[in-house]
């Protein structure tokens, strides 16, 4: 197989792209791990299954004003918006032993901003767009190896068959933690690979619980949904009824991966609801669903490193490739991006920088 630029990462910042690739009439590829596009971006329903109506067990906000090039992004693909619900008081659970502090909620600045659907609609929309032979999914990227004319990727299909794919240029659209367990031949200098190593995937160590109700039962007293809480097992929580009204609570977990880990689903829903009922009253302890997706448990966005070095990636203009293979590879996930690494803004304005270089480098 042979393409003029393979993309590793059927996240958003790989399909974008590909998409800007495809829009430019450069022959490419997409390759993707997992059996799913999207990457972090994961919207299901209550049975976990995908969904464009759902509740987004990733990322669920942008900031418009703030990540202009996202905003663009959105409207060129005519998707809605809906504004975070955050109407109603604020909870502050301090201690074990006191009743939570209520106090009015400031507006918030800058508004976050939710997609109707879930922000699979701008994995959706992105996708929909490319020719479905140009994505390779539930294949991995395993070797790298440099040639005369570009690189020669080692891809790993899900039945362990293993085949190769040539191309002039690459671009690698994915945590650059996972990046440095691919193999280069040869080598990737010991300071790029120190570098990658260092730099944090965003939200890796986090998990999303969820509880689905058939009303959001906390605005009729007054409640936003909002709350925050040094006691736990929910360190922040808010309202994540979707657009079309299916009611539901989120919030991250202020407790560790190892701790979550040990725990085990049922005993950490359960004192999520616990939680919940403390704060919302008992109506919170019977949920129609509850969700739990702990990505720091998940092997194509968090590695070891993760669960014990997290944070937020800093934005750096320095090169992420040096030496040999900076004139064939370039990187193009979130973490990449100058501007917003880490979130869904830094995917895509990583990945236009990282297309941008690609075809300077194929019109020379
Ligand atoms: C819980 C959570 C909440 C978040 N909240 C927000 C938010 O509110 N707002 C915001 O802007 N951002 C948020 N983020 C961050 C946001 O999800 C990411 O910035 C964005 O999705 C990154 O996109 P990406 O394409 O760069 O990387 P990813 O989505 O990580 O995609 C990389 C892809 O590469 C694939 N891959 C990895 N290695 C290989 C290989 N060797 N071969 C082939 N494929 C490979 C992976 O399977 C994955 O699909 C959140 C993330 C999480 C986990």
């Amino acid at each position: 197989m042979q393409t003029c630029v393979a993309v590793i990462g059927g996240g958003l910042a790989g399909l974008y792209a590909g998409w800007l690739l495809h829009a430019a009439d450069i022959d490419f590829r997409v390759i993707e791990a997992r059996e799913r596009l999207g990457g972090r971006i994961l919207t299901t329903n209550e049975s976990h299954i995908l969904s464009d109506d759902g509740f987004d067990l990733g990322p669920s906000w942008f900031w418009p004003q703030m990540q202009p090039e996202l905003a663009e992004l959105v409207r060129e693909l005519e998707l809605d918006t809906f504004a975070q619900h955050n109407d109603g008081d604020v909870l502050f659970e301090r201690m074990s032993r006191e009743t939570p502090w209520r106090y009015q909620a400031t507006q918030q600045e800058p508004q976050s901003m939710r997609l109707v659907g879930g922000t699979t609609a701008l994995v959706t929309a992105v996708a929909r767009d490319l020719p479905s032979a140009n994505i390779l999914q539930a294949t991995r990227v395993q070797q790298m190896t440099l040639t005369a004319t570009g690189i020669t990727l080692t891809i790993a299909r899900a039945d362990g068959s293993e085949e190769s794919l040539a191309a002039e240029q690459v671009i690698a659209a994915a945590p650059p933690r996972l990046l440095a367990q691919i193999g280069f031949s040869p080598l990737l200098d010991a300071a790029t690979v120190q570098r990658w190593r260092e730099t944090p995937t965003w939200m890796a160590p986090h998990a999303k619980f969820f509880a689905l109700y058939d009303r959001p039962f906390w605005r009729e007293t007054g409640l936003s949904g909002t709350a925050q809480s040094f006691v736990g097992p929910l360190g922040e929580i808010h309202d994540a009824t979707t657009a079309s009204g299916k009611a539901a609570l989120f919030g991250f977990p202020s407790v560790g991966a190892d701790t979550r880990a040990s725990l085990g689903e049922t005993a950490f829903s359960h004192a999520c609801l616990e939680q919940l009922a403390r704060l919302f009253g008992a109506e919170a302890l019977r949920p129609r669903a509850t969700l739990l997706k702990d990505w720091a448990a998940d092997p194509l966005t968090a590695t070891a490193d993760d669960r014990s070095a997290g944070g937020h990636p800093q934005p750096s203009t320095e090169p992420w490739v040096t030496g040999v293979w900076q004139e064939r590879l370039s990187l193009g996930g979130s973490e990449a991006s100058a501007t917003e690494p880490g979130y869904m803004a830094g995917a895509v304005n990583a990945a236009r920088r990282a297309v941008e270089a690609v075809v300077q480098r194929l019109k020379k």
